[in-house]
């Protein structure tokens, strides 16, 4: 706590050096390069070696979601272009959720691609400010205007692409998932794949006992992941590279299997680890409260 204070004193003098230096080794570890590839269908990792960016093509115009650190919006508008996208087809972006790793980006994105800002009207005032609301511990992010509000169950249509926006809180107030479909002729002979892009399920360092920047963190935690439990992807993919094994994938993929982001068994197996994780984690910020007088 005492570094969290710290971390909130330097944050109201010096808005961008201290905490950020914090976290430079962080942000440079997280923004090295990754090859752009196709996950299946008409959905592309064009993300970096840790934070991830997904593209969704369609010919009337692409949706990107996330574009993670600022210094990561050049690598990421030259992944897209290298899978021989264009930059500025991109009509909508979306947010998994208003963190600095995952956020940060957009601001730069949106002046390279002239894209739409679709966002949670829960995360906005994080988006918008570039200071999270719900917590005070962490690095800002370059600000960002939100376009258009998406609320639970929006589905963001371009051409035949439909990608439905799940309001998921407790990671932020705003964190949403989103699910959509694809084909891929080299996959389960084409029929449609269903794919989860879930927002973070970690506690990361939330306060949930007590909280009074964001009271509602734990219930919210529990609704979310309980609503989750009826979602049935094939693919699961999350934003951080290392919570879905993109590495050991990938290398699968390139050597020759196609289905290597399908596994149904995933997300039930992800969801329980994330539950479990909570639970441990509600319980000891609990027994850490001083007792009630
Ligand atoms: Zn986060």
């Amino acid at each position: 706590m005492k570094i969290a204070l710290a971390s909130a004193l330097l944050l109201s003098v010096t808005p961008l050096s201290a905490v950020a230096q914090d976290h430079a080794g962080q942000r440079a570890e997280w923004n090295r390069p990754q090859q752009p590839f196709r996950i299946a269908g008409n959905l592309y990792y064009v993300g970096t070696s840790e934070l991830a960016a997904y593209l969704i093509t369609d010919p009337a115009g692409h949706v990107l979601i996330d574009v993670p650190l600022a210094e990561s919006a050049p690598r990421i508008a030259a992944n897209i272009e290298a899978l021989g996208f264009k930059v500025r087809d991109i009509r909508r972006l979306l947010v998994n959720h208003a963190h600095w790793d995952h956020a940060d980006g957009l601001a730069a994105f949106k002046r390279l691609s002239g894209a739409t800002l679709w966002a949670s009207a829960a995360d906005r005032a994080t988006l918008e400010s570039g200071r999270a609301t719900d917590r005070d511990d962490l690095p800002p992010l370059a600000p960002v205007k939100v376009d258009r509000i998406l609320r639970d169950g929006d589905v963001v249509a371009i051409g035949t692409t439909r990608i439905k926006a799940h309001l998921t809180p407790g990671h932020t107030p705003g964190c949403t998932s989103f699910t959509l479909e694809t084909r891929d002729p080299r996959i389960s002979q084409g029929r449609p794949l269903k794919v989860l892009l879930a927002c973070s399920m970690t506690v990361a360092g939330q306060r949930l006992v007590n909280n009074a920047r964001y009271p509602a963190a734990a219930d919210d935690f529990q609704r979310s992941m309980a609503r989750m439990k009826s979602i049935r992807p094939a693919i699961f993919l999350n934003f951080h590279a290392g919570g879905f094994d993109l590495a050991a994938k990938r290398a699968r993929q390139l050597d020759g299997d196609a289905a290597a982001f399908v596994d149904p068994s995933e997300w039930p197996r992800r969801r329980l680890e994330a539950e479990q994780a909570f639970q441990t984690e509600l319980a000891r910020q609990k027994a850490e409260q001083p007792a009630a007088r």
